[in-house]
């Protein structure tokens, strides 16, 4: 059975590919809105769980917000603290990390995630002035 990709869905991972930004639901409502008026916020989000279903974006909840990304490889991420940017960070993978936590609990470990917090270069920049 052909599944058949419609075209907002197609923009809106357009959209996140074309960024490096992490952005929000809403961010990328806000920006195909203009190109197309009939969206809602609810078909992004539909539209968003159905891609990472099919594995082309990756979900990441931080705090009370999900975060999304075209970036499908497993890498760790730094968040700042002061502005809440999401930026990757070319650290190589721990996996040892994964067959250690199964050993020490009765979970089957899919997979595991580092999030670096700390304050940004802009933000830094900011309060030294
Ligand atoms: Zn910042
Ligand atoms: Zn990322």
């Amino acid at each position: 059975m052909a599944t058949r990709r419609s075209k907002q869905r197609e923009r809106i991972l357009q959209a996140l590919q074309a960024t490096d930004s992490h952005p929000t639901a809403e961010w990328i409502y806000q920006k195909l809105k203009p190109e197309i008026p009939n969206l809602s916020l609810g078909t992004v989000y539909r539209n968003l769980a159905i891609l990472q279903e099919q594995g082309f974006v990756q979900k990441m909840p931080l705090g009370t917000t999900d975060r999304f990304e075209g970036n499908i490889t497993p890498h760790y991420h730094l968040v700042c603290e002061r502005c809440g940017r999401v930026a990757d960070i070319e650290i190589p993978m721990y996996a040892e990390i994964n067959e250690k936590a199964s050993t020490m609990s009765s979970f089957k470990i899919n997979r595991h995630r580092i999030d670096f917090f700390g304050i940004c270069e802009k933000c830094q920049n900011k309060t030294k002035k």
